[in-house]
């Protein structure tokens, strides 16, 4: 695996708009290091304990993404430094987000994780509870984060046509969005296997993690 030459190759394919999360996940920091020196800074995790274990190790101008499904009593760990938080997916969870942002005397730019995927398993809102929170009298209680866009995943199969109906569904429902909370500019999907397929569907962040940095073992890393 060589990751500067995956990473270039990524890079090139990518339009000026769209920005690269190097998912780096169960990765060691000499990964990501290597990445680093590539000139990636952008980083994505989706657990806050090994986000926060390879943020002590990590140059400071590395910037942190938490990708993974994410439980309130951990964020307070990570609410110094974490860059954006791309599954947020409940009120409940934006507010003690706002509560530990606010210990810090900063703001966390957050993503509302829309549920696109047939499957069950994934996690998120539809898009009219989206609508409903971004309107809601809570949330303008709110001081201390700022959702500047929404994140999907599609189903995970070999079909593409229904991942690219699911990326589109995530594309409109950014557009409705859009129109009540004219801040959101991020649309977060696309992965390893399906990346161009997001971009050509709108998205503006893909989260690349396998295809650069090589399959993870999770029996050996986790
Ligand atoms: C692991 C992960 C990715 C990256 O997956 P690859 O297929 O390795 O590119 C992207 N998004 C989320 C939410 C993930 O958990």
């Amino acid at each position: 695996m060589n990751i500067e030459s995956n990473l270039n190759h990524i890079k090139s394919s990518l339009p000026e708009h769209v920005t690269l999360v190097a998912v780096s996940k169960t990765k060691p920091v000499s990964d990501l290091m290597e990445a680093y020196q590539a000139g990636q800074r952008i980083f994505g995790e989706n657990k806050v304990q090994e986000m926060v274990e390879k943020h002590e190790q990590m140059p400071k101008d590395t910037q942190w993404h938490m990708i993974g499904h994410l439980q309130r009593n951990k964020v307070k760990y990570m609410a110094e430094f974490v860059d954006l938080i791309h599954g947020v997916d409940s009120f409940k969870l934006l507010k003690e987000i706002d509560k530990q942002a606010k210990k810090h005397n900063r703001t966390i730019n957050c993503l509302l994780q829309i549920k696109i995927a047939e499957e069950d398993s994934k996690f998120g809102m539809s898009s009219t509870e989206a609508k409903s929170l971004l309107t809601s009298e809570d949330f303008s209680t709110l001081t201390n984060v700022s959702i500047v866009g929404v994140m999907g995943m599609a189903t995970f199969t070999d079909d593409t046509n229904q991942i690219e109906q699911e990326f589109k569904r995530l594309k409109l429902a950014f557009e409705d969005l859009k129109s009540i909370h004219t801040k959101l500019e991020i649309i977060s999907m696309g992965m390893s296997g399906d990346y161009q397929l997001a971009i050509d569907c709108g998205s503006t962040m893909v989260r690349v993690g396998s295809s650069i940095f090589g399959v993870r073992n999770y029996s050996m890393n986790n």
